[in-house]
């Protein structure tokens, strides 16, 4: 098969991969972007994002076709060993609401495909192998498919999740399981389920549980905890998994949260052991090499306690598609090879300490919101952790600057 020379490949057509391809686009780059699925892939059904992803979307121009999704209003967290609910308003001074928006998947993944050409996503294209070649003077990848398609790409950009071929490459250690693993899903209700649009999570230890109302016929549901790893029986069949969250692991959880579990669409259950890269190989790591860098989950694995994978995915993707439009821009709209070592350097620099952040932040809080109701963790997490440190996470993590994606 012949070679053809991409100014940039993308590596993976999830939400890392498909929105440095819109915020590429907006710079008058068009990436080619490889994906093993036959189609787009929905796994999860729904994700929260939170006011950092929605500037991020805003800087790509496709928060608009979201808009529908309306923020919660309220959190509730529930202490399942106590009964203690804690309930903190997410309304600002103005009566607008800022708390986090859940979407669907599908809607978010299309609402940022919709915005590429049809050709430049290549499905069931899964990438075998990598090598690096000279081209007029500086290094470019050479990136290997299965069918056999070898590409040339001036810039290589790794989204392809956990299990990233294109961080191997970069020498980035393997992702680690945390002991624990979720479950997430959709119920539906047919007829409204009169719910407010307020998030509901129950904490206990080595559990945490909640839901979330996605439309008023709707509700994205959730469970963690140290359960069975993937790989059992349980991980394949979603009936075993709504009975053995209903009988056995959330048996004791308020009847209004086993009530959304009874009406889960099973089609749309999944178990997935939670993954994360320890933050020091973040900061030791090359997150670049030349040409060729990650985005996304291949970057940065974290637990989903504060809900920042996907968002921070989407912060990444802004931040990348402006340093590469600028030097785009600045060279008469011509990619130019031996620039690229450093523009994707600026961007790792931005993005280091942000992302080793979200990988600790989201551990630790999952460690002490699930860390049981003994009197030293209680104090810790009731006195010290809500009150002075979580707000103060919050409010770090609810902010990033993307900048401007206008070229
Ligand atoms: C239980 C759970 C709950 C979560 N909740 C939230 C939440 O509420 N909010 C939030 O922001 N985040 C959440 N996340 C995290 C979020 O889902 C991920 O961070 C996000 O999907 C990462 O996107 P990505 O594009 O980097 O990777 P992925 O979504 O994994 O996409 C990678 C893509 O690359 C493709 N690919 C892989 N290898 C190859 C290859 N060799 N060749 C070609 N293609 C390849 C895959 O098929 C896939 O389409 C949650 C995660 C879990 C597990």
């Amino acid at each position: 098969m012949g070679t053809t020379v991409e100014d940039v490949v993308i590596v993976g057509a999830g939400i890392a991969g498909l929105a440095t391809a819109v915020a590429l686009k907006r710079a008058g780059i068009e990436a080619l972007v490889l994906e093993k699925s036959e189609g787009l892939r929905t796994t999860g059904a729904a994700l929260t994002l939170f006011p950092n992803a929605w500037i991020a979307l805003d800087a790509l121009g496709v928060s608009h076709k979201l808009a529908s999704y309306t923020p919660s209003r309220k959190n509730h967290v529930t202490d399942l060993d106590t009964g203690e609910v804690q309930t903190v308003s997410l309304i600002k001074a103005n009566g607008d609401a800022v708390g986090p928006r859940s979407v669907h998947r599908k809607a978010l993944l299309e609402a940022l495909a919709d915005e590429l050409p049809i050709h430049s996503i290549r499905f069931s294209s899964k990438i075998s192998a990598i090598d690096t070649q000279q081209y007029e003077g500086s290094s470019i990848a050479i990136v290997h498919i299965e069918n056999g398609t070898v590409i040339k790409a001036k810039v290589l950009i790794g989204c392809d999740g956990v299990h990233s071929v294109v961080s191997r490459l970069l020498g980035l250690s393997e992702p680690v399981h945390s002991g624990r693993s979720a479950v997430r899903g959709l119920a539906v209700y047919p007829q409204g389920h009169g719910l407010e649009q307020e998030v509901r999570q129950y904490v206990g230890l080595g559990r945490r549980a909640g839901f979330v109302p996605l439309t008023d016929k709707e509700i994205f549901w959730f469970f963690s905890g140290t359960t069975p790893a993937k790989g059992t029986s349980l991980a394949k069949d979603p009936e075993e998994i709504q009975k053995e969250i209903l009988e056995n692991y959330a048996k004791d959880l308020p009847p209004i949260y086993l009530d959304v579990v009874q009406h889960a669409d099973v089609s749309t259950l999944t178990w997935a052991p939670l993954m994360f890269r320890y933050p020091w190989n973040v900061v030791f790591s090359s997150l670049s090499k030349q040409n060729i860098t990650v985005a996304g989950d291949a970057m940065h694995p974290m637990t989903p306690d504060l809900a920042q994978g996907g968002c921070s995915a989407l912060e990444d993707a802004a931040i990348l598609g402006r340093h590469i439009g600028t030097s785009f821009k600045q060279n008469g709209h011509v990619l130019v090879p031996k620039e690229m070592s450093e523009v994707l350097s600026k961007y790792v620099e931005e993005r280091r300490w942000r992302v080793v952040f979200l990988i600790a932040g989201s551990y630790i809080s999952g460690w002490v919101q699930q860390g049981g109701s003994g009197w030293g963790m209680k104090f810790l997490r009731d006195a010290i952790f809500y009150k002075f440190i979580f707000p103060k996470m919050v409010s770090y993590v609810n902010y990033v600057d993307c900048g401007k994606l206008d070229f």
